[in-house]
C-alpha cells in the first residue's frame, strides 16, 4: 500500500487501515520534512507562537512505528506508471505498490501579476505548510506593517494573530466584503467590524495591481486599483488552494475539479484512490460532484477509503462542515449555502454570539455559529434532515432548537 502525500488525509489513512486489520506493508511517501501534522494551528496558534511543531502532529511517531508504517519524508513522487503499478520518486527510486492512494492535497494559489519579482519577494509569503511559518516568523513581529491579500478564512485568521501581536494590519479585499464567497452579508458585516474594532484595516472593494520593490527585491509598498500606495514590511497572501492533481493527470485518471473518486475514493483505475483536498467526490447532501477543504471531510473520506481497501464499504456522505477561529470566536458553518432566500438570525452580533440560518423555500440549507458551540451541534442535525423550519421560531430564542429536531 503505498500513499503519496503525508498530510491529515494520508495519515489517517495509514492508521485507519491497521486498525482495519489490513495486514500488508503500508508506505507513506511525502514531501515536507514532517510526518502528518495539523494545518488549522498554522493561521492560529503555531502561528502566532502559543504552539510548537510537536503539538501539530496528529500523530507522534511512536504510533507510525507501532503500526508498522514506514514513511518516506522529503520525496516528492513525480510519477505514476498504472500499467507497471509502480510510482518514481524524485531521486529516481521507483516503488511497486498493490493499491495506491493519493492524498497530495494542494498548493496556494499564487499571485499572478505578470512581475517575476513578486514571487521571489523575500517578504511576500503564502501559508500552507510549517515551512512557510518558518520563513516569515522573523517579519512577523510587533511594530511590523501586515498587507494581508485576501479576505477569506485565512487571511482573517492571520489578522486576527497579528493584531494580538500589535502588527499593524491592513486587508485588501476585492470583493465588496469578506468572507463573500461562503457567509451571508450579515456575518461579513459582523466579522468587519470584529477586525475593525481590532484596529485592523479593511480594504474592500479593493483589487491588488502590483508592488513596489527595494534594491533587494523586497516588496515595499502594496499599490491598488484604487490608487492607495500602502507601505509594507511584510505580504501574505490568501486568494485560494490549487488541488494537486498532475501525477495523476500524468497518469491519465479522469479529473473534475480534482481527481474524480466516488463516494468510496475509488479513481477511475481500480487500483488507485484519491482522498482528502485533492480530490472531488459525488455528495450525496449536495446533489452533485464537491472538491473540499476541511479537515473533517479529509478524515472521513480516509476513513471511507481505508474501509474499501479491506473490503467494507462505508461510503463517505458526511455533510461538509468547517470552522474558522478569530479572536476569541468560534465560527463554525455546516452545509452549503448556495441558493439560499432567506437568512434568520437567532441571537444578535452585537453580543458577539449568534446563529445564522440560511433557507430556501422553508428548509434549513445551512448554519453559520459564531460561538454557540451546543446550538452548533444540534444546527448540525437540522442541516443534515433538511429540516423545513419557520423563520419565526428559529430567530425566538424561548423556543429551543431541539424541539425541531425530526
Ligand atoms: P494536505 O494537508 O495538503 O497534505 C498533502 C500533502 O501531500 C502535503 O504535505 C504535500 O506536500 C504532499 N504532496 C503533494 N504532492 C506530493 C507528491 N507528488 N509527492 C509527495 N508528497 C506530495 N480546515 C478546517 O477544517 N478548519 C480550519 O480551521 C482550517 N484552517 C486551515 C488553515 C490553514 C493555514 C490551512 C493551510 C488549511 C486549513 N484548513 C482548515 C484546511 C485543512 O488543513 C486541509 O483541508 C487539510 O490539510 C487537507 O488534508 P490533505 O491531507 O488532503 O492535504
Amino acid at each position: 500500500m503505498l500513499i503519496v502525500g503525508a498530510g491529515h488525509a494520508a495519515g489517517e489513512m495509514a492508521t485507519a487501515l491497521r486498525m482495519n486489520g489490513y495486514k500488508g506493508p503500508i508506505t507513506l511517501i511525502g514531501e515536507e520534512p514532517h510526518l502528518p501534522y495539523q494545518r488549522p494551528p498554522l493561521s492560529k496558534a503555531f502561528l502566532s507562537g502559543d504552539i510548537t511543531h510537536e503539538r501539530l502532529y496528529v500523530k507522534g511517531p511512536a504510533v507510525y512505528t507501532n503500526a508498522a508504517i514506514d514513511f518516506i519524508p522529503n520525496s516528492r513522487v513525480t510519477a505514476i506508471d498504472k500499467a507497471a503499478k509502480t510510482v518514481t520518486l524524485e531521486d529516481g527510486r521507483t516503488l511497486s505498490y498493490s493499491k495506491l492512494v493519493l492524498a497530495t492535497g494542494g498548493r496556494p494559489r499564487q499571485l499572478s501579476l505578470g512581475d517575476e519579482r513578486v514571487n521571489k519577494a523575500p517578504n511576500l509569503h503564502y501559508l500552507r505548510t510549517i515551512g512557510h511559518v518558518d520563513n516569515m516568523r522573523e517579519q512577523f513581529k510587533p511594530g511590523n506593517k501586515l498587507v494581508i491579500i485576501g479576505g477569506g478564512y485565512i487571511g482573517l485568521e492571520v489578522a486576527a494573530v497579528a493584531r494580538k501581536k500589535g502588527i499593524d494590519v491592513t486587508v485588501l479585499e476585492a470583493m465588496d466584503r469578506v468572507l463573500q464567497r461562503v457567509t451571508a452579508p450579515e456575518v461579513s458585516a459582523f466579522y468587519q467590524q470584529v477586525h475593525g474594532e481590532a484596529g485592523v484595516n479593511i480594504l474592500v472593494n479593493t483589487a491588488l495591481t502590483g508592488f513596489e520593490f527595494d534594491a533587494e527585491g523586497k516588496v515595499t509598498t502594496v499599490l491598488t486599483a484604487n490608487g492607495h500606495k500602502i507601505p509594507a514590511d511584510v505580504i501574505i497572501v490568501g486568494i485560494g488552494l490549487i488541488p494537486n492533481v498532475e501525477l495523476a493527470e500524468q497518469a491519465g485518471l479522469a479529473l473534475e475539479n480534482g481527481i474524480a473518486v466516488d463516494e468510496y475514493g475509488q479513481t477511475s483505475d481500480p487500483d488507485i484512490l484519491a482522498i482528502g483536498d485533492c480530490s472531488s467526490h459525488p455528495n450525496a447532501y449536495a446533489g452533485r460532484r464537491l472538491r473540499l477543504e476541511s479537515v473533517p471531510s479529509a478524515l472521513e473520506q480516509a476513513r471511507s477509503a481505508a474501509a474499501l481497501l479491506v473490503g467494507q464499504k462505508k461510503p463517505y456522505n458526511a455533510v461538509p462542515w468547517f470552522w474558522s477561529d478569530q479572536y476569541d470566536l468560534k465560527l463554525q458553518m455546516v452545509g452549503l449555502n448556495q441558493g439560499y432566500d432567506t437568512v434568520a438570525l437567532r441571537g444578535s452580533p452585537a453580543n458577539r454570539n449568534f446563529l445564522a440560518f440560511y433557507l430556501k423555500d422553508g428548509v434549513v440549507l445551512a448554519v453559520d455559529s459564531i460561538s454557540r458551540p451546543q446550538e452548533f451541534m444540534v444546527a448540525k442535525k437540522l442541516v443534515a434532515e433538511r429540516v423545513k423550519a419557520d423563520p419565526m421560531v428559529l430567530v425566538d430564542e424561548s423556543q429551543p432548537l431541539k424541539a425541531l429536531v425530526p
